[in-house]
């Protein structure tokens, strides 16, 4: 399928070189023109005018913005000239009332609308090692599978549309807790004076294992906080989960005041094991 990558930030800068590796990448959009040459360079994808113009040339678009707003106004801008049958796969990470909103957009057109968020970091974007998770129709899912395996390691198909998003929130509280973990484990060690490159050495081999700590804990105790994943963008993550819930999210209120802590010290735009800025003091 002729496919097009639209936003080309952290995640889907990767996306776009995996599905060029794949054979399958065609055209290119960024709305801050300089990303989309820097991807050009290394693919001679076809940068777009406009994601209007790109739903006229490609089967499959890729979308992977920021924010609810930000989905919903690049989904009006493809439905503006989008052909029959196009394939609109978002990746962002949105509530379930967005996807269902883009996919009545998109069917009013006679396009069809995917909520595939995925799970992985930056690290698994590049690698094409994602894990997706998919609302809407199976057969249209069964359509774009194929072309899909270039950026994922496993898709998995939830339900109908909204069912993606409302599994990714359960993946973003889940990632949460585990921050809340790692940051004050490791600050714990520090305190105690422990050599902590072999603490997270050999606790990475045991039952506390996990992805966060395998690839943030040397670089949070060294002080870097290079995103990876933005903590403005989790904390908008974690807001949708505090709406979703109708019980007390105890982890998600207290990550969301510490997140909004860093946010007004400047730290927005830092990678989320920035936590640990305000676990070690
Ligand atoms: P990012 O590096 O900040 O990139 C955001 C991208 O969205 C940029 O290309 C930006 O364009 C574009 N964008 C934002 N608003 C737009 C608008 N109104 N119209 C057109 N383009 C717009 O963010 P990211 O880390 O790639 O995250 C993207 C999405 O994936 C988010 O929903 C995030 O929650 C989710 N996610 C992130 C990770 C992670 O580890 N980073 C993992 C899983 C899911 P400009 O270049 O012009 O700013």
């Amino acid at each position: 399928m002729k496919t097009g990558v639209i936003g080309l930030g952290a995640m889907g800068a990767g996306m776009a070189l995996n599905f060029h590796k794949a054979n399958v990448l065609h055209a290119i959009w960024n709305r801050t023109r300089s990303k989309a040459d820097a991807i050009a360079a290394e693919t001679a994808a076809a940068i777009m005018g406009s994601p209007a113009q790109m739903a006229q040339q490609c089967d499959l678009i890729v979308t992977c913005v920021s924010r609810d707003d930000d989905v919903l106004e690049v989904v009006q801008a493809i439905a503006e000239q989008v052909k029959k049958d196009v394939i609109v796969v978002d990746t962002s990470t949105v509530s379930s009332q967005t996807a269902l909103q883009a996919a009545e957009i998109l069917k009013n057109k006679g396009a069809h609308f995917l909520d595939c968020p995925v799970s992985g970091g930056v690290e698994g974007a590049r690698k094409g090692t994602l894990a997706m998770m998919v609302g809407g129709e199976q057969a249209i899912l069964d359509k774009a599978r194929g072309t899909l395996a270039a950026i994922t390691g496993n898709i998995a198909y939830i339900g109908p549309t909204g069912c993606g998003q409302a599994c990714k929130a359960v993946n973003q509280l889940m990632v949460a807790g585990i921050n809340q973990a790692v940051t004050e484990a490791l600050a714990f060690g520090k305190s105690m004076g422990l050599n902590m490159d072999r603490v997270v050495d050999i606790v990475s081999t045991g039952a506390a294992a996990n992805w966060f700590l395998e690839h943030r804990g040397k670089t949070m105790l060294a002080g870097t906080y290079t995103p990876g994943f933005k903590v403005n963008l989790h904390h908008k993550d974690l807001t949708i989960c505090q709406k979703m819930a109708d019980t007390s999210l105890p982890i998600v209120a207290m990550t969301l005041a510490h997140y909004q802590q860093l946010m007004d010290d400047g730290y927005a735009d830092e990678d989320i094991s920035a936590l640990f800025r305000i676990k070690y003091q």
